[in-house]
This record gives C-alpha cells, structure tokens and sequence, in this order.
C-alpha cells in the first residue's frame, strides 16, 4: 500500500501536518511539540575550551526501527526513510574518517529505535559540538522536490543558529552541486513551548532539546521520498545515497577547517611528530621551528594543540627552554608548584631571575592563561628589551593595551614580534587581551628569535 501523508504543501517529513493524528499514526515520532523538553545546561565543552582541538560530531540517522519515517513505493519496492537516512550517515562518517580533528559520534548505526529526545541525551553525554540529524522529506504534492536544511530558530542562543549555519549553508551549496533542487533553510516555531528566556522554542525536538543542550543543531532534508525524480535519480542508487553523505561530510570539513588524515600531515613530512598540525596551518613553519629548536614541546606525543591557550607554566618553559634549561638553585617558594612538576625548574629559573614574579608572594599559578600583551610583556623583560617611540596608532584597538605593558608591546611591534591581526572588515587589532594561542606563541618565538639580536 502506498504510504502518503495528509500534509502541507512541500510537507518536510518533520513538519505539522493539516491533521495531527494522521500524521502521528504514520509518524509516532514526528511530533515535535509532544515530546519532552530537556532542563537548559550549557554543555561540558566550548568551542574555546577544546583541550585538544578534537570536534566531536553527533550523527543523527533519523527515525530506525518500528518508525520507517516516510515510505514511498516505487517500482514495486517499498522505499523507506530510516534505510536511506543511515546509508546517508554512515558515508557521512566514512568520509570523516579519513580527517584529523574529528571524532564521530552516531546515535544509531542499525535499524534500532531511537526516542527523539534521547538522540539528544546521547549528543550530550558524548560532548557532542555539532548535532546533524539525517531525514529524506516527504509530501502529498508529488511535484515537490530538493533539498532543504532545518535550523534553529535562533531566538534562546543564537550563537547556536550561526554556529549550526556554517555547516548548514555548505550542506545546501554541496546537495545542490550533486543536482539538487535548493529549497534552503526552513525555521519554525513551537506553538505551545517556549525557552527559558520566554522566547517561542523551535517546533521540531531535536533543534529544541540540542539548543537546551547547547548544542549547535541541523535537521538535513536531503530529497523527497514522494518525488519520483528525485527519488529514482537520488534515493534509489546507493552511489547517490553515498554521495550525498560525503557532501553533507565535506561542508562539516569546511566549516571546520578539517584536514585529511594523510599527504598533508606534518608528520608524514618528518618535521614534527604532531598529527594537528598541518603544511598549509599559517603556523606551520614557526611550530616546526619552535620544536626543531627545543622551544616548545608537544602537549603529547603526537599533538602540538596549536589552538589551546598558553599557560603560565608553558610560557615559563618555553623561555627555560630557550634559555639552555640553566641549572637552578630549586629555590620554588610557591605552594601550588610542586617538585616534580613538569616546569618545577623553570618556574624557579624564572622567578631567580625577575623573568616573572609569582601572582602573590606564595602562588604562580602555573595553569592561568597567557595573554598575548602579557606574552609580550614576558620576551621584553626575558631580552631586557629597550622602550621605543614606536606608535600603536595603526591598530584599533591600541587603547585596549594595558598601561603596565605599553612598553612591552610597543617593543613587540618594533621588533615584528606583534604584527596584529587583520579583521574582517581590514581593521588592524592586536587583540592584547586576548589568550596567546600556542600557535601564536610558536610564531611569536620564531619573530623574536630572527629579529631581536
Ligand atoms: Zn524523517
């Protein structure tokens, strides 16, 4: 028997149909409205707090099980949504499998049934940071076809909704390269649920419940099911089925500036161990000229994280290391630095000799993060740098640069340690307050190193 629901024109197999109860006995898991709401958390990572850089991804093959979301029959075959929904996925995976800094994450990868919000639950209990969940759309108009992708709404933390459409606008751009109609995005609210702010939640479960997790979140429609064209050029071929996996992959690999695996490592080219960074990084040859000169070790065997923040402990190390690791006279008076420490010596080397004093008499506070302007400040006074006239006036935010390290950073751009980063909008900002990455540091060292004597 062939399945059609009683819908909207263009009816995202989502979507509130005219008649709710002939939508839910097709459908027992569409109602988004229905199901419960998880309590707002804010999620155990940020996109900052990363320790080693790794996006986890959740992968989210809709319906499974007793629910086969929308069927179609075609040809004399029963075609339905959850098959085509996991082959879509785990190419999706596949295709991330072969790139460094991701980690994939799937709510199902068999014929199992998945409550809606315990697609949810799963992305947070793996710290999930995207949340991409894999639909083929359905409609009684059978002339409707394309692609579509659902996003939050973007009234509680629209941060998610721009963070979601970085990915999104790839997927809809990389369908569309595969011959897809782009049908764009498609918002839509909750008539009964709000957000904690007050504000009307997203209608569908999975936006609404990953927005509660803080979780950035998409609901990808990829063809429809009732379109014959779309069906038989798109659905009924796993090559297609496979290629649109490997689309909604490759805007993920984009949006978060992924890398193959292999070829470009740099570890492949035998300059450094480190499997995260990469021969086209802008920091490429500075991270590799810190570590051939023992300036900065990785932050594990094989990783360098050149997106973490320096710390206190590593800035001081780093200086150690550059120093010839002096012997010291172990005079540590800090409680929270322990012999045995990693940089227990440097940390001595450098408050014996005014390279940095404590944060109090008796703290250091090894795991505090560096600024950029107090990175600066810890090279002026390592070289015994000399004040300059140089003027800050090219940046726009010089007034941002605190007073006590004025000189420090003014000697840092005489020097061509500092150069500043260009906004979007060609502004020039030294961003002075802001954590100094390891990979700056590693530029920053290579700077001092070749233009202060
Ligand atoms: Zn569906």
């Amino acid at each position: 028997m062939k399945k059609r629901l009683t819908s909207f024109l263009l009816a995202a197999c989502m979507m509130l149909p005219l008649s709710a109860s002939a939508w839910a006995a097709e459908h027992p898991q569409m109602e988004g409205e229905e199901d419960v709401t998880l309590q707002p958390s804010y999620g155990v990572r940020s996109k900052q707090s990363g320790s080693n850089g790794t996006l986890i991804v959740t992968l989210d093959p809709g319906h499974g099980g007793k629910d086969s979301g929308a069927t179609e029959e075609w040809n004399g075959t029963t075609a339905m949504e959850k098959d085509i929904n996991l082959k879509i996925a785990l190419a999706c995976r596949e295709e991330l499998s072969k790139y460094a800094g991701v980690k994939v994450y799937m709510t199902r990868d068999d014929d199992t049934f998945l409550e809606l919000s315990d697609r949810v639950r799963y992305a947070q209990s793996v710290n999930a940071e995207l949340m991409v969940s894999m639909h083929i759309n359905s409609s009684d108009n059978s002339s409707a076809q394309g692609e579509l992708v659902i996003v939050p709404n973007g009234n509680y933390r629209p941060e998610l909704l721009e963070e979601s459409k970085k990915t999104a606008s790839r997927v809809l751009s990389n369908l569309e390269s595969l011959g897809l109609r782009n049908r764009g995005y498609l918002q839509r609210n909750s008539s009964e649920n709000t957000y904690p702010d007050g504000s009307k939640a997203d209608y569908y479960s999975i936006l609404r419940n990953s927005t509660m997790a803080n979780i950035p979140s998409m609901i990808i429609e990829h063809a429809f099911i009732s379109n014959y064209n779309d069906y038989t050029k798109y659905l009924s071929s796993d090559d297609m089925i496979q290629k649109m996996g490997q689309a909604d992959a490759k805007a993920i690999v984009a949006a978060y500036h992924l890398h193959l695996k292999s070829n470009n490592s740099a570890a492949s080219k035998g300059d450094a161990p480190f499997e995260d960074i990469y021969t086209t990084d802008w920091y490429y040859a500075p991270v590799v000229f810190a570590y051939q000169h023992s300036l900065m070790t990785g932050t594990s065997d094989s990783t360098f994280s050149p997106q973490d923040t320096l710390t206190r402990a590593m800035a001081v190390q780093t200086l150690y290391n550059y120093s010839g690791k002096p012997e010291t006279a172990d005079s540590n008076r800090f409680s929270d630095v322990k012999q045995g420490d990693w940089y227990c010596k440097a940390v001595s080397w450098a408050a014996e000799n005014g390279v940095t004093a404590g944060t109090s008499e008796t703290t250091f506070s090894p795991n505090d993060l560096v600024t950029r302007e107090q990175f600066a400040a810890l090279l002026y006074r390592f070289k015994n740098g000399q004040q300059t006239q140089c003027s800050l006036d090219a940046f726009a935010d010089a007034n941002d640069v605190s007073d006590w390290a004025k000189d420090a950073v003014k000697w840092a751009v005489n020097n061509k340690i500092l150069s500043g980063s260009k906004m979007n909008d060609g502004t020039l900002m030294l961003l002075p307050r802001s954590g100094a990455t390891r990979a700056e540091t590693a530029v920053m060292l290579e700077r001092m190193v070749e233009n202060v004597k």
